[in-house]
């Protein structure tokens, strides 16, 4: 999927209100670049300025992100108060280097959310949707139809699915929420959904 990555949608919106500056944000998990902008403002102008607003906010993005604990439970808990109305609690949400079909796990009992560090390096808005999903699983176990209506609310969310398919994570490999009863493997025994 060329192209598809890294490079987030450009979401212009223009306002009477606004003078003469023009200010981007990167939202939806860096997969929307938002332009605030004059009302008379010409695509032909602002092009150049997106361009450039883009790439530093890009760049502040990536050095943020990385294989790192604590920006990912920050992002976890925006996500659930985004799509959750922060009403999920969680005991610990961090990388592991295990998983090696997987891109995460949830164990409900236990509060433990487990994401691959396969997915660091991943565009942000690849993560978000592993997030939201591990994030659904304290609510519903399966991957029944349930499941999915809270974790398509994630826009990204068919995008997502298949970027990881294209990785070979998901699909087949994807799992369910772990059960209490892990017998001291570590994450090869998420249930997955054939158990039983
Ligand atoms: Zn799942």
């Amino acid at each position: 999927m060329p192209g598809m990555a890294d490079e987030p949608q450009i979401r212009i919106i223009r306002s009477g209100r606004r003078q003469k500056t023009v200010s981007a944000r990167l939202t939806d998990g860096g997969a929307v670049l938002e332009v605030l902008a004059p009302a008379g403002a010409k695509d032909e102008e602002l092009a150049p300025l997106i361009e450039k607003l883009k790439d530093r906010l890009l760049a502040r993005s990536n050095r943020a992100a990385g294989p790192d604990d604590q920006s990912l439970a920050r992002r976890a808990a925006e996500l659930n108060r985004q799509y959750f109305g922060g009403k999920l609690h969680w005991r610990e949400i961090r990388y592991v280097a295990n998983q090696n079909h997987r891109f995460g796990s949830c164990t409900p009992a236990t509060g433990a959310i487990r994401i691959s560090d396969r997915l660091a390096p991943l565009p942000g808005w690849v993560r978000d949707y592993v997030l939201v999903h591990e994030l659904a699983h304290l609510l519903e176990a399966n991957h029944g139809p349930r499941f999915w209506k809270l974790v398509n609310r994630y826009a990204k969310t068919e995008r997502a699915r298949g970027y990881l398919m294209a990785l070979g994570l998901e699909g087949e490999a994807d799992e369910g929420a772990r059960q209490q009863d892990a017998s001291g493997d570590d994450a090869d025994d998420v249930d997955d959904v054939e158990q039983g």
